[in-house]
């Protein structure tokens, strides 16, 4: 934009120099030697007869000489020459002997004077625009820009990623790997007559590694990598997803071989005509450019599309079809030996203590995503940072679970002694009904310090991975969650607000397992309600009723049922044990928390064995 302006003033500039030596050169006359005169010098040279021939060019007057010489000088302004020699004691008969021409001024001057007086104004204004404009350029450039995507090119051999830097997720390297060879050696698979794949889909919760995996393909195949997230596409002006599509896939075939990532595709890529929206959106015609762009790749053209989302679920089928994104990759949370390769990865350039062990670590953090367990390690050092240590210990590792986990402690929020003790006695209940219960999750910490939204908590954690819950735990975790409720009001004969959320949770706990999961006794393995989830909210909203009134009334019957049999569980144990509910309260309220080796001494100690929901 700058450059254009600069260079059409230039050009500007250029002609109207060049006219002017034009007209200059044509009536320019040659040079020739000349000397300067004094107008006494030519008067005396005119009365003794010498002077040739006089030319009069506005106020210059030339003279040639007889012998050749020729001299110049100026008359004075506004007296003719006649007169101006006269008064130079020239005789007006020798005057009338020699010619005199008398020629228009230079043409040079001429032109200058008529031509200057109208352009000073024009280049005036002409360069006040230019500033003007060129600051006004830097706002403006994205009103200017706005058609074109703002596509990241990260060069593969910049701040390259391997996938030596992404752990675990060996299918997904595998399928990858296909990808990054592809690239590499198209001819091998062209001479075949393979179909290139186009698009391919990664797919996995959120912080699994899919942004860092795509990067790590283009690091492997060594191809240029675009990056742009699909919010981009529609970001400022309606109405701009569509050509900045076309941009975006333009980009990526100049560069061909190369890799296009549309980071987070979900954006623009949910299933049309549904929502809330309208039907015929911005969304939806960025998602049928992207359609049409990769329906126009011809059948070689080296450039392949890969898509993040973490909401398969909600896609247009019309993107998932073959020759779109017709293959998918998974990536999952990782499992207990890809977390502690994850925490190795991002311990890579932290100095650790020698009594770390990332192990441990990885087997506290079952459900954690690549990117909680990067935050893990980071908040880790952060935390040994601000105690004056210079090296990370596991203590800060395991800090750093919690403050992940539950948000920050929040150690300022000050309770009254009353409020203390309850706290105690309901997190006591939390923990005691776990440690009674054969299939509850082992408890990891218990305490009473305020962290994140909850007043207290009781850290459980599952021994290993699952995948699957079965209704035996699912009973063990509702009756856990009336254990806080329970101490309280067996200690106090009241019931506090802290419950509540206790009690949210256990009752859509219990609904969940009548309706959807098929869990209760009535109604065996039958499923009600369809749910459906309204994509602007992402969340369950409706929960369409396909079944009857009295159903409804059976169904409520049946949650209620599963509710008051934890509930009576855990207060069965809370009953039988008040001994050593008094005991870790007690614990609790001096030592605000306690940790898993000491919470079993404590069931050690009081011989509690573990026993079933009756
Ligand atoms: P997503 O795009 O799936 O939401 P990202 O790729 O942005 O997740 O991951 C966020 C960060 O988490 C990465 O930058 C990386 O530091 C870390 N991370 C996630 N998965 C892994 C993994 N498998 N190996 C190493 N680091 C990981
Ligand atoms: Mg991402
Ligand atoms: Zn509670």
């Amino acid at each position: 934009m700058r450059n254009k302006i600069v260079k059409n003033i230039l050009v500007a500039v250029l002609i109207f120099i060049s006219i002017l030596l034009f007209f200059s050169t044509l009536s320019l006359p040659q040079k020739e030697e000349v000397a300067k005169l004094t107008l006494n010098d030519l008067a005396k040279g005119i009365n003794e007869n010498r002077v040739s021939r006089i030319v009069v060019e506005g106020e210059i007057i030339k003279a040639t000489f007889i012998d050749g010489k020729k001299g110049e000088t100026k008359k004075e302004v506004e007296t003719s020459l006649s007169e101006t020699l006269r008064n130079f004691g020239v005789a007006p008969e020798k005057l009338s002997q020699i010619p005199i021409e008398i020629k228009e001024e230079s043409s040079l001057k001429f032109w200058a004077s008529i031509l200057l007086p109208s352009l000073i104004p024009v280049i005036i204004i002409g360069i006040f625009f230019w500033l003007t404009f060129r600051q006004a350029r830097s706002g403006a450039s994205q009103v200017f820009n706005f058609g074109k995507s703002n596509i990241r090119l990260f060069t593969p051999f910049k701040d390259r990623i391997t996938f030596a830097d992404v752990a675990g997720l060996k299918e997904a390297k595998q399928e990858l790997m296909e990808i990054v060879d592809f690239l590499k050696n198209p001819k091998k698979y062209l001479d075949l007559g393979a179909q290139i794949p186009r698009g391919v889909l990664l797919l996995g919760p959120p912080g699994t590694g899919k942004t860092l995996m795509a990067r790590a393909v283009a690091g492997e195949a060594g191809v240029p990598f675009f990056h742009i997230s699909a919010s981009e596409f529609v970001e400022m002006f309606v109405g701009v997803g569509a050509s900045r599509t076309r941009d975006a896939f333009a980009t990526a075939k100049r560069a061909a071989p190369s890799i296009l990532f549309i980071d987070e595709i979900d954006a623009v890529g949910r299933e049309r005509g549904a929502g809330l929206g309208g039907g015929h959106d911005e969304r939806e015609q960025t998602l049928n450019q992207i359609l049409v762009e990769m329906d126009g790749f011809e059948k070689d053209a080296q450039v392949i599309v890969l898509a993040a989302t973490n909401r398969p679920d909600i896609l247009d089928p019309a993107l998932l079809r073959p020759g779109r994104f017709d293959r998918r990759v998974v990536l999952d949370l990782p499992d207990l030996s890809d977390r502690e390769e994850i925490l190795k990865i991002h311990a890579r350039n932290k100095p650790l203590a020698a009594n770390v062990d990332l192990r441990q670590v990885a087997i506290r953090t079952p459900g954690f995503s690549g990117a909680e367990l990067a935050n893990l390690v980071n908040e880790a050092a952060i935390l040994a940072a601000r105690k004056g240590k210079n090296k990370i210990e596991q203590i800060e590792l395991y800090e750093a679970i919690e403050k992940v986990l539950l948000g920050p402690e929040r150690r300022s929020r000050v309770l009254s002694k009353k409020e203390k003790e309850i706290t105690a006695y309901h997190e006591a209940g939390h923990a005691l009904v776990a440690a009674c219960l054969k299939h509850a999750d082992p408890v990891h910490k218990v305490s009473i310090i305020a962290r994140g939204q909850a007043g207290g908590y009781t850290l459980k954690l599952p021994s290993e991975d699952i995948y699957l819950r079965t209704r035996k735990q699912f009973l063990a975790d509702m009756a856990i969650m009336f254990g806080g409720y329970s101490a309280e009001e067996i200690t106090f004969g009241d019931i506090s607000t802290g419950a509540s959320n206790d009690l949210q949770v256990a009752s859509e706990m219990a609904r969940k397992l009548v309706t959807k999961y098929g869990m209760s006794e009535k109604f065996g393995p039958l499923t009600f309600g369809k749910t459906q989830e309204l994509i602007f909210l992402g969340k369950e909203i409706t929960t369409e009723k396909n079944y009857s009134d009295a159903i409804a009334y059976e169904i409520d019957k049946e949650v209620e049922k599963l509710i008051q049999r934890s509930y009576q569980a855990a207060k069965k144990i809370i009953q039988k044990k008040k001994g050593v509910l008094e005991f870790i309260a007690k614990t609790l309220i001096e030592k605000e928390t306690i940790e898993k080796d000491e919470f079993e001494e404590i069931i050690k100690k009081f011989k509690i064995k573990k026993e079933e929901i009756s």
